[in-house]
């Protein structure tokens, strides 16, 4: 099995937060005694005896992000699940589980210093067949005041640059063409929401190799710090 990394934050008030980097778009937190999945799928990981989740989050239903194997094996009675509509009418045995639909601008407050915000994530222009307006998540998780935001398959479009200013700390944005940003549209958003630390997810899966030390080299001097983990 891959051995897998875990950057650990602190917040202001001294509280741990972990953060797992799974695969492309997959993410594991460890905040307290929760454990949150964002877009665990079976597809590119293998999640059977993994620990189990308190929370698991998608952004979208495509099968990068979302697949029933992984929510089975990662989920128990107690396991809340935060996705959107069309994700939730694609889980079966809907009315036996904790399942919390989120649309574009709602927000949920988990408690115990956990909150979820979710925010558009699409592409626009040509390619909006791929992830259409107000169809899809991003979500802003908050973690005792810690903000991250995982953007889902967005575009480097106008509803992500309200995040400006709103003080995110860390941010994961998407690149690869033709489904998500460019490496110039990733620095583009990178530069205007302006994260404490951005760590650049979904690459790969497809042909196009991304450039990343374009990519890093663009944001030199930028004040924000760009880390790179192993997220094909
Ligand atoms: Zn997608
Ligand atoms: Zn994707």
């Amino acid at each position: 099995m891959k051995n897998l990394v875990t950057d650990t934050f602190e917040t202001a008030s001294g509280k741990k937060l972990e953060i797992t980097f799974i695969v492309h778009a997959s993410l594991k937190f460890r905040f307290g005694d929760r454990v949150i999945y964002v877009d665990p799928t079976s597809v590119l990981f293998d999640y059977s005896g993994c620990e189990k989740a308190d929370f698991i989050l998608y952004t979208h239903q495509h099968d990068d992000h979302f697949d029933l194997r992984a929510l089975d094996e990662l989920s128990t009675e107690d396991t809340t699940i935060v996705c959107t509509k069309t994700v939730a009418a694609a889980i079966p045995d809907r009315d036996d589980r904790d399942i919390e639909i989120m649309a574009n601008g709602d927000s949920l407050n988990f408690r115990k210093g956990f909150s979820v915000e979710a925010v558009p994530a699409y592409n626009y222009l040509m390619r909006e067949h791929f992830h259409p307006t107000g169809r899809d998540n991003g979500y802003i998780l908050t973690f005792d005041g810690l903000k991250v935001y995982v953007s889902g398959d967005t575009e480097d479009v106008p509803a992500i640059h309200r995040l400006a200013g709103t003080g995110i700390d860390i941010a994961f944005l998407p690149v690869n063409q033709p489904f998500t940003m460019t490496v110039r549209q990733a620095v583009n958003a990178a530069k205007i929401i302006k994260p404490r630390i951005f760590y650049p997810y979904h690459y790969g899966q497809v042909e196009e190799v991304t450039d990343l030390a374009q990519l890093c080299a663009d944001l030199e001097g930028s004040g924000i710090e760009v880390r790179l983990r192993e997220m094909p």
